[in-house]
Order: structure tokens, then C-alpha cells, then sequence
């Protein structure tokens, strides 16, 4: 079976710093165990949900915004059982990883020394992280060196957009995805550059045509206004089974999907 573990679904300045929805990333279980884009709270819920950093393999950072990176630090450690053993993979964009176009490094050079391996990538480049192919995808976003993925999971691909405004390569990049994961920051009528709307979604989704579209990475408007709302729009334009996540949800993935929400007692 392949998990997906939903950290947190908030994203953006002001859900991020008030921490109207958490924002630890997403935490992926199949033959591997990832953790996508750590933002703040990604340490905080994987104790909550008991999941032990130290059995993580790779950390994977698609760009160089502290919503998606915060924690990973803190997550490295963790892989690397508090530095003490050489081990795990750390994955990151240019700007990520080295620094770049005004962001330095979200990494440290010590956090990146007691990784095993540390990956820069850029779009169109494939990767292997711990016997997983990653596809890298292109964005268009405030980090211009941000990049998507695509896992190839023992279930089927499981397509992660990160943050980016619609655009035709985009689409090419992740068709035949069975999951598409979108990061969703604009509600019903307010597009704006380098950020996906709910409009653009439901054109991404239809085009992509995946078995299942996952919502995550909410703002304040979209939470304001209703994830739901946006949900059934991208649902009745496309076709497709649309699920907005919530936080500490789990998506398991094998001949069928489902979701799975356990109440946690948070500390
Ligand atoms: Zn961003």
C-alpha cells in the first residue's frame, strides 16, 4: 500500500505565521518513506501521528519558501538520528540547496554534510531516492528555480505540482499521473500570477484527467471562502474525484483510494 500523510494543508503568509491550518508538508509511505516540503509544524505532527523521523529515507524541498521548509532541518537530524549517522537523502532546487536569485541556502552546509547524499535538481531531470524514480517538474512561481515531482509508487504515480501558476508544460509534465496533489493558494475568482487558482485547477485536473485530485496548501481566502466550494468546482468541471485534505489525513493508495481521518489528541 501507498500512504500519503497530509501534515499540514495550509500554505501562504498568513495561514503559515498564524497557523490557521498547519503546514508541515506531506509524508509519503511506500517501498520508502518521504517527507515533502517540512514547513513549520512538520516535527510537531509527525509526533503527534507517532511517525519517527528517524525511519525517513529522503527529505525533498521543492523551493525555497519557509511554508516548505521550516522543519527540514529538524527532520534531518531526525534521518540522520541527530547527526550521528551518516545517512538518508536530502533533495532540493538550486535554491533550496545552494542558494540563489536572492534566497540563500534553506539548508545549512552542516544539515547538508550528515545527509548520505544530498540532490539538486532542476526541471526535466530524473532522479533514484532509495530505489524510487522522481520525475522533476517545472513551476512557474516566486522562486523561479522551484521545482514539482513525480513519484513512480509501487500504486501508480502520484503527481505533486508544488507551488505555480497554470501553464502547457505543466500539464505535459504530469499526464498519466494516478494522483495529482495540487497546491491550491487562489479561491473562485481571484486569479493572480504564478498561483493556482480554482479555475486553472479544474483546466489542470480535466486535462490530466488522474484518478483522484487531491486539494492541499490552502491560504486565508480559501480557507475564508471554503475549501469545499473550490472542491466541487474542480469536481463538476472535471469529472474527477476531487478530495480537499485536511490536516493528519491519510490517503491510502492501492486498488482503490481512500481517506482515512483519525482524531489525535494535539498537545
Ligand atoms: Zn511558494
Amino acid at each position: 500500500m501507498t500512504k500519503l500523510t497530509f501534515l499540514g494543508t495550509g500554505g501562504g503568509r498568513f495561514a503559515t505565521i498564524y497557523q490557521v491550518r498547519s503546514t508541515g508538508g506531506i509524508y509519503l509511505q511506500d517501498h520508502v518513506r518521504l517527507h515533502i516540503d517540512p514547513g513549520p509544524s512538520a516535527l510537531a505532527n509527525m509526533c503527534h501521528l507517532a511517525l519517527d523521523p528517524a525511519q525517513t529515507d529522503g527529505v525533498i524541498i521543492s523551493h525555497c519558501h519557509p511554508d516548505h521548509y521550516a522543519d527540514a532541518e529538524m527532520i534531518i537530524e531526525g534521518m540522520c538520528r541527530g547527526g550521528f549517522k551518516r545517512t538518508g537523502i536530502v533533495v532540493g532546487s538550486t535554491s533550496v540547496l545552494k542558494g540563489e536569485n536572492g534566497f540563500t541556502p534553506a539548508v545549512s552546509s552542516y544539515h547538508q554534510a550528515i545527509a548520505r547524499e544530498v540532490i539538486q535538481v532542476s526541471n526535466g531531470e530524473v532522479i533514484d531516492v532509495a530505489g524510487m524514480r522522481i520525475d522533476v517538474t517545472p513551476t512557474r512561481h516566486g522562486d523561479p528555480a522551484g521545482v514539482g515531482f513525480r513519484f513512480h509508487t509501487t500504486n501508480g504515480i502520484i503527481s505533486y505540482v508544488s507551488d505555480t501558476g497554470l501553464h502547457d508544460e505543466l500539464i505535459q509534465a504530469h499526464r498519466g499521473s494516478r494522483v495529482l496533489i495540487i497546491n491550491l493558494t487562489r479561491p473562485l475568482g481571484s486569479r493572480v500570477p504564478m498561483h493556482m487558482s480554482t479555475e486553472d485547477a479544474a483546466t489542470l485536473v480535466s486535462e490530466v484527467h488522474p484518478e483522484a485530485a487531491i486539494l492541499t496548501h490552502f491560504g486565508m481566502k480559501i480557507i475564508h471562502d471554503g475549501v469545499e466550494k473550490q472542491a466541487d468546482f474542480i469536481e463538476d468541471a472535471s469529472g474527477v474525484r476531487v478530495i480537499p485534505a485536511e490536516d493528519l489525513m491519510t490517503v491510502q493508495i492501492e486498488n482503490y483510494i481512500h481517506t482515512l481521518l483519525e482524531k489525535v489528541n494535539v498537545r
